[in-house]
């Protein structure tokens, strides 16, 4: 039988790279629904090469556009975020959730509900609606494989007798990690989005400079494994070789190491419980020498002090944190706030509201959201330059 695939998020960078994977599969696959937002050309381009049954751009001022773009097709077309929704919900076996940010809840949730195998790229449903994501999938008798590269490490190294003692998400540092603080105060987006070892998209590479990427993966990984904060380590390893680890009660660590290359994640979400031959890299241990580690600096990077206090809080703390940081980065992308300032507002709006009861809905979600990110927008514009 043919594994009918669907790719939200298909034109970001976890996208193109799971439709590069899929070309190099020797399985054959038919591509049911692709959803993207501003990017038409690249989404008709995507939909007309593989033949998929639906494109969706989440934008409706983009619906004619792409109706144009793929006339003749036989690609059906719709737009809106419903829409997305709805692509999440045909038929598909594998799902990749690859959209960024919130908006990626409602779509990778609906997959859940009806029991997709959901490849997570997006850390976001995790960060923002733990309980309930894990409540989707277990209701839903869904899969959930992950797709960020140390929770992808994790989940290959996890053992199934053992409980893991420690989770040990390894992080590159970023761009700035030697950087002196009055240099990252007036650092600008393109300097901060100059990834040095991982090639993404704009929104995760800033967020890797500051390290709310790393502070949003704490919290995924609370989820995905059922950690304890205590548990939940950072280390800097500037090479991006080791992806993570996890540590034993016998003192034992378990390392999955690799190419900086998402195609690796992505690719063994495609073909797990096995492993699928991937045109990645392969590892050189001679010519590598050496891998470097050192304890992050939280007064460099204040996002991972902000994630710990999230995991201690618990609640929605995590869907505050992270809606104030997509309103600072956004900000901050449009030149409106420096970069040090992000974690600013993002500490101010977690102290600012009154986050302890845990969401029982994602409408409950959505609201909590949409106050973090009114307060955040708020405190941005105050501090705009
Ligand atoms: P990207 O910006 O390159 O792509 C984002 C995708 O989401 C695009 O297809 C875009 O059209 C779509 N999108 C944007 N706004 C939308 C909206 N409002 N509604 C529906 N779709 C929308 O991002 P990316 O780097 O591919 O990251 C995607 C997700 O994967 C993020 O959650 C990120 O944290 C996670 N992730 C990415 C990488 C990576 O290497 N890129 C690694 C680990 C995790
Ligand atoms: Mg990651």
């Amino acid at each position: 039988m043919v594994r009918r695939i669907t790719i939200l998020g298909a034109t970001g960078s976890i996208g193109r790279s799971t439709l590069d994977v899929l070309g190099h599969l020797d399985e054959g696959f038919a591509v049911e629904a692709l959803t993207g937002a501003a990017n038409i050309a690249l989404l008709a381009q995507q939909a007309r090469s593989v033949g998929a049954r639906l494109a969706v751009t989440a934008d409706p001022a983009r619906y004619h556009d792409l109706k144009a773009a793929l006339s003749g097709s036989g690609v059906a077309v719709a737009a809106g975020p419903q829409a997305v929704i709805e692509a999440a919900q045909a038929p598909a076996d594998w799902v990749m959730a690859g959209i960024v940010g919130a908006a990626g809840l409602a779509p990778t949730l609906a997959a859940a509900a009806r029991g997709a195998t959901v490849a997570l790229a997006n850390k976001e449903c995790l960060v923002a609606a733990g309980p309930l994501f894990l409540r989707a999938i277990a209701e839903g008798a869904a899969t959930l494989i992950p797709v960020d590269s140390e929770h992808s490490a994790i989940f290959q190294v996890l053992e199934k007798t053992a409980k893991p003692e420690r989770i040990i998400l390894t992080a590159s540092g970023g761009p700035f990690r030697d950087w002196p603080l009055e240099r990252m105060a007036q650092a600008t987006p393109q300097q901060a989005s100059a990834h040095p070892n991982w090639s993404m998209g704009a929104r995760i590479s800033i967020d890797s400079a500051s390290m709310f990427n790393k502070a949003l993966e704490m919290i995924e990984a609370k989820w995905l494994f059922d950690a304890a904060p205590r548990q939940v380590e950072v280390v800097i390893h500037p090479q991006s070789i080791i992806h993570s680890m996890v540590g034993y009660a016998d003192g034992a660590v378990l390392a999955q190491l690799g190419p900086p290359d998402m195609r690796g994640a992505i690719g063994y979400a495609l073909s797990w419980p096995g492993r699928a031959a991937l045109p990645l890299a392969r590892l050189d241990f001679a010519a590598l020498g050496r891998l470097d580690f050192f304890a992050p600096d939280e007064a460099r990077f204040p996002a991972l002090r902000l994630a710990r206090a999230a995991l201690e809080a618990g609640g929605a703390a995590g869907c505050v944190l992270n809606a104030a940081k997509e309103t600072a980065l956004t900000a901050f992308m449009a030149g409106k706030i420096g970069f040090l300032t992000m974690a600013h507002v993002v500490e101010e709006a977690m102290d600012g509201l009154d986050a302890q009861a845990a969401p029982a809905s994602l409408e409950d979600v959505f609201a909590i959201d949409a106050e973090a990110r009114r307060v955040a927008g708020g405190l941005c514009a105050a501090r705009a330059a």
